[in-house]
């Protein structure tokens, strides 16, 4: 995501919003007090600019302590018995089951989407934390794997043990479920963690720090680390074991480069401008509330939301009758929150105006919407495939909606992006037929986003959209390393790996393959 329009600081890093002074009596993230003073940013409510609290800007010597605190951390949560470590998951399930009300209120606060909508977003991070801390021993503890023909005389197994210390690095616009993502399978998998939350949400990301410290009090288990680009580049090259990165696809190219100095290996989970395809046969009432929902929830501000809606000719006109009659009724600063970042205000109002200027043409709102911090519901028809609405993450309360003349054409112009992150499909009768040909990770049928609730569901996308998967098995995959073990449980005969074969060892493979694979 761009940040046009935002005042600079020492360093060439842009912070714009945020209040830069150099004084001691911060509040520390780490546990040992900073020997020199110390850089601190304010956390600011993005609907009044007050201001929250005070962070360090970590340097990347603290960067290295905190790492270096984490590695006997590390060691002693995974030498921890499985059934251990997932009661302690459970007690931290359950300390944010009943602060809840506690923790969505700081996220209305410092990210300044509604309670309610703080409140499912923790609920569903909950769920991926209690399926994840069911899950990691089923899923990544040793099992044994056919030997095949090759080894029949060996046993073989297979475990997925943990990297040791994840870093990860997290955005402001889902700062509790986003993070966990990642956070909630990295400590099931059994690593320590580093987090550097968004510098727009470290209060959300300190509150999550010290909830875990009240159950896991022993070690150093999960850490925080506040500031901006640098910190987050310090913590790529500071010889983590992994790195969980979900922000821009730009700020993604950044992590992967510093990744490789020390060859970390990293997921980038990154934007997306997914499309939502409205069939002949679909329930209309349902798919423009959903496409209402799904483009203006957290004020569009969501990766997977919908931001294009390919509609068929046939019902076109009687979709936007109902899409502009739901999205009338919504109100920014009621309905949902301010754009959190404000230079994403410009990259909104860009996005608009050139649309307009293009041909687009406004069914409901327009560059007017913005009602700094706040946009206003916009709905555009007729904007050329490539003007910027149609291609950039917008990321604010506006839907492009295109009529198109089949299905087919709606899924080449829904696969014609950058992105592939997500999409959603009504229809009653084609759902699985058309889901199965978007080139995306995730696929909503007949409602939006649904997948991001299922935690069995892995969660990623391609191309600008990243790599990698969090959620699922694949999610707590994504945070161990394999490690295969055979063991001969008798020898045979046939002896080939050896300079001293057995006689005719050669022809006897050669038999052996011909009978096993060489029919049909
Ligand atoms: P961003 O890329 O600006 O920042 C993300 C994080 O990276 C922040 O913590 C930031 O401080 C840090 N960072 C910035 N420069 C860095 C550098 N050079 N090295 C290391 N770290 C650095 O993104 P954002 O504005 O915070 O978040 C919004 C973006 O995140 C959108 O594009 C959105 O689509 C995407 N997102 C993706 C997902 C997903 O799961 N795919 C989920 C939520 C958000």
């Amino acid at each position: 995501m761009g940040r046009e329009g935002w005042g600079r600081a020492g360093g060439g890093q842009v912070w714009p919003y945020w209040l830069l002074v150099s004084s001691l009596g911060t509040m520390t993230a780490t546990s040992e007090a900073p020997s020199t003073p110390t850089t601190e940013f304010a956390s600011l409510d993005p609907a009044t600019g007050a201001e929250i609290a005070r962070f360090p800007v970590n340097t990347a010597a603290e960067v290295r302590q905190a790492v270096e605190r984490a590695r006997p951390a590390a060691r002693w949560w995974a030498s921890l018995d499985p059934k251990q470590r997932r009661a302690r998951l459970h007690a931290w399930r359950h300390r944010l089951v009943e602060r809840t009300d506690e923790l969505s209120r700081l996220i209305a606060r410092e990210n300044g989407k509604p309670v309610d909508d703080a409140v499912l977003e923790v609920t569903i991070a909950i769920a991926h934390l209690s399926w994840a801390a069911d899950h990691a021993h089923r899923i990544l503890g040793r099992r044994r794997v056919s030997p095949g023909l090759l080894a029949v005389n060996h046993a073989a197994t297979c475990e997925y043990l943990p990297f040791g210390v994840v870093g990860v690095i997290g955005p402001w616009n889902y700062p509790v479920h986003t993070p966990l993502g990642s956070i909630s399978y990295a400590l099931a998998a059994g690593n320590a963690v580093v987090f550097k939350p968004s510098e727009y949400t470290p209060a959300i990301g300190q509150w999550l720090v010290h909830s875990f410290a009240e159950v896991v009090p022993e070690q150093p288990v999960f850490q925080l680390l506040t500031g901006f680009a640098d910190t987050g580049n310090a913590l790529c090259t500071a010889s983590v074991d992994k790195l969980a990165f979900t922000g821009s696809a730009a700020t993604g190219r950044k992590v992967m480069a510093a990744c490789a100095t020390n060859l970390t290996p990293c997921v980038v989970e990154c934007g997306g401008k997914d499309a939502l395809i409205v069939a002949a046969d679909a329930d209309l009432d349902l798919a423009a509330d959903q496409a209402v929902w799904g483009g203006m929830f957290n004020a569009g501000q969501t990766c997977a939301g919908v931001e294009r809606v390919y509609v068929e000719a046939p019902v076109y006109e009687q979709f936007l009758t109902k899409l502009t009659a739901q999205a009338r009724r919504l109100q920014a600063g009621r309905d949902y929150g301010p754009i959190t970042m404000p230079g994403q205000l410009a990259i909104i109002d860009r996005h608009l105006t050139d649309a307009l200027a293009q041909g687009g043409r406004a069914l409901l709102g327009g560059p007017e919407s913005i009602r700094e911090p706040f946009v206003d519901p916009v709905l555009l028809v007729d904007v050329p495939a490539d003007a910027a609405a149609s291609t950039e993450e917008t990321f604010g309360p506006t839907l492009t909606v295109t009529k198109v003349a089949s299905v087919a054409e709606a899924v080449v112009r829904a696969n014609d992006s950058g992105y592939g992150l997500g999409a959603s499909v009504f229809s009653r009768r084609q759902g699985h037929q058309i889901a199965e040909q978007l080139e995306v990770g995730m696929v909503s049928i007949n409602s939006v986003l649904t997948y991001a609730s299922i935690p069995g569901l892995p969660w990623g996308g391609s191309r600008e959209s990243g790599f990698g998967r969090i959620h699922g098995p694949d999610g707590l995959k994504e945070f161990a390393r394999s490690r295969a073990i055979t063991g001969q449980r008798f020898p045979i005969p046939l002896r080939l790996s050896t300079f001293h074969p057995s006689k005719n060892a050669v022809g006897q493979l050669k038999q052996l393959a011909r009978l096993r694979w060489g029919r049909g």
